[in-house]
């Protein structure tokens, strides 16, 4: 028999008989190799174990420390998931079945909504099969036998799929009774599924056509030991608690009307309170580095949209225009051409470069009905935006100085972590981008240079960049370890090459400025979002709609509470007076519910000696103060704008 070789991902090169398996490989290699084995990849191709090796290739075996790894197992996850509801349900067909970053689903046509209850006796069943270790076995069809075999079990999806999508001879699954089309690889067998768990039910549409056939799709999600899917429950479970619509609405910071459209906010005043707070504080910030502030239109005429070049790159997520008597009007989904036309109205030396237009600019964009998500995603928002306007030799320092500001902003509103990507073009795909050669590398140089004199360490993403320029892209961990994409630096070579922007150099001749577009929270809308989950409402004392709750005892002590609230009204605290008719404990348990960072408790004892007992919204009863020293305390919260204390 001939022998082949296999070179592991060590450089170790080993000779084998020709038709080895995969499984046979890991083996030879050694028992605990063989028993963490998931797949293998031969030729950096994801094969299964079972696969023979028929020609001398790279072989990597897959285990669960494998970057493929996870993904296969929840992929073989959502296979048993379907093994599971066709034991159930006979007459349930199902669709695709992926893996996600989060878990996997399968998709499915019945009738009959499935229930939590059906959920349960599914996992169960998953349970079942999983302990009998069924294999996931491969097997070939000519595309007409496969067909057929489809048909005669009524799996008119899957024969769709078969029909698009199948080669002349295309690979089935089997999983016990469970056949599905699908291309591979999985786990061997269902018995290396240990951890899993069902979570939900959710409508979709076939090949998510809206006007398909409506499918339920099944949520779950897998991992490879009972604790890492029980932390991922604890998180999942931890979220829904901080979810910022639910918080919205309790706290009554804002809301989303029918009545006036989806991806449309209204802020209440609770929530209007904690904007003005971000606002004041970024205003008073770009001053003080030398931005100007602007304002500018909400619409403009289309032609401004063409130039702009917006129209043919960015229509898909514009409204549609509004006709007027002298021209058809655009909603802005982008403020930079109105900086453009400030920047442009007058005549620019290098001595007034670099120039720097802010503006809270509100935005509309295009947002298909289905896939808008509270704060997180809407049809209009409010950008902290900015245009730099400089020469080749300041940018560098204007980049930088935009990722100073944004590590700064993140640490004012509480969050420690961050991650960094600096976007480039691809060299070897040069036809792709706007701008000159020499505009991207002075670019990408002054970006990576900018973030090398910090020691901040960034992700390269060689031929992320958009076509017109490089950027930076900075993403924040909140307290459950997730990932907001909020802050970009971004150069643009076409904007000022469209619209002539131009200054006067030192050597008397016309040049053309570089151009930075730069939104550091982003948007206010969905940094707001992101703000409340992190916070799960509880706002630092500096951005806490209601700063101080006075609570008399009882009506005798109303007086007194009521200097207590002026008190700290005249130091510009926001304090409210809770004087209802309910009993103390429950006035505390509600100001508790709104998060409100201090409660004042006044009775005789408070009254007579000019003090207050104070109770912390974390840590309770903190004891009896005086009231200015609570009064001094708090002001020097906020004027620090103490994320802790
Ligand atoms: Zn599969
Ligand atoms: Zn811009």
């Amino acid at each position: 028999m001939a022998n082949i070789q296999l070179t592991f991902p060590d450089g170790g090169v080993k000779e084998f008989p020709k038709g080895i398996t995969a499984r046979e490989v890991a083996q030879a290699i050694g028992p605990r190799l063989a028993a963490e084995a998931l797949a293998a990849k031969v030729n950096g191709q994801l094969v299964d174990l079972s696969s023979r090796i028929e020609a001398s290739a790279p072989l990597e075996i897959i285990t669960p420390s494998s970057p493929e790894g996870l993904e296969l197992y929840r992929h073989s996850s959502a296979h048993l998931l379907a093994a599971a509801v066709k034991e159930i349900f006979p007459e349930a067909r199902p669709g695709i079945g992926p893996a996600t970053d989060t878990g996997f689903y399968y998709d499915f046509a019945r009738e009959k909504p499935f229930t939590e209850d059906d959920l349960k006796t599914i996992e169960t069943k998953m349970q079942e099969l999983a302990k009998a270790n069924l294999p996931y076995e491969r097997l070939e069809y000519p595309k007409a036998d496969g067909l057929k075999l489809f048909e005669q079990q009524g799996e008119n999806l899957k024969c769709e799929l078969i029909q698009e999508k199948a080669e002349a001879v295309f690979p089935v699954y089997r999983t016990g009774n469970f056949l599905d089309f699908c291309r591979g690889p999985h786990v061997p067998s269902t018995g290396r599924l240990k951890a899993f768990k069902l979570l939900s039910v959710a409508g979709a549409y076939w090949k998510g056509d809206e006007h398909g056939l409506p499918l339920q799709r099944i949520y779950g999600t897998a991992f490879f030991t009972r604790k890492e899917l029980d932390e991922h429950l604890t998180r999942l479970e931890e979220a829904k608690k901080r979810d910022h619509r639910r918080l919205g609405t309790e706290l009554d910071l804002f809301s989303i009307q029918d009545e006036a459209g989806p991806g449309l906010i209204f802020w209440h005043p609770k929530g209007g309170l904690i904007r003005k707070e971000i606002e004041d504080f970024l205003r008073e910030e770009l001053l003080r580095q030398g931005y100007d502030l602007v304002y500018t239109p909400h619409v403009a005429r289309v032609d401004l949209w063409k130039t702009s070049g917006h129209l043919s790159f960015y229509q898909e997520n514009m409204f549609t225009p509004i006709q007027l008597e002298d021209a058809a009007y655009q909603l802005k989904p982008m403020n930079c051409p109105f900086h453009i036309l400030i920047y442009k109205n007058t005549r620019r030396s290098y001595r007034d470069l670099p120039v720097r237009l802010a503006e809270f600019g509100t935005v509309y964009r295009y947002e298909r009905s289905g896939v808008m998500h509270g704060l997180l995603r809407v049809r209009g928002f409010t950008q902290d935006d900015a245009h730099i306007f400089a020469t080749p030799e300041t940018v560098e320092a204007e980049a930088g100085a935009c990722v100073d500001f944004a590590l700064m902003l993140f640490k004012v509103f509480g969050f420690d972590q961050y991650e960094v990507e600096l976007s480039t073009w691809d060299p070897n795909d040069r036809a792709k981008y706007s701008g000159e050669a020499s505009q991207w590398e002075l670019a990408e140089r002054s970006l990576e240079s900018a973030l090398r004199r910090r020691k901040i360490p960034f992700k390269r993403m060689v031929g992320e960049a958009a076509f017109y320029g490089p950027k930076i892209d900075i993403k924040l961990v909140d307290t459950l370890g997730r990932f907001w994409q909020l802050s970009t630096v971004q150069f643009d070579f076409f904007l000022p090459q469209r619209f002539g922007l131009e200054y006067t150099g030192a050597d008397g001749q016309l040049h053309q400025p570089l151009m930075v577009h730069r939104a550091l929270l982003g948007s206010i809308e969905r940094f707001f979002g992101v703000l409340i989950e992190h916070y799960a409402g509880a706002f630092p004392v500096w951005l806490a709609p209601v700063q101080a709750m006075v609570l008399p005892v009882s009506d005798k002590h109303l007086e007194y509470a009521r200097e207590v609230a002026d008190t700290l009204r005249q130091a510009k605290i926001r304090a409210r007076l809770d004087d209802r008719n309910e009993k103390l404990n429950a006035r505390i348990r509600d100001a508790q519910l709104q998060k409100v960072p201090f409660m004042l408790v006044v009775g005789d004892r408070e009254a007579q000696a000019r003090t207050v007992a104070l109770r912390r919204r974390d840590t309770g009863d903190a004891g009896s103060r005086s009231l200015d020293e609570v009064r001094d305390w708090i002001r020097q919260l906020i004027d620090t704008r103490a994320a802790k204390w």
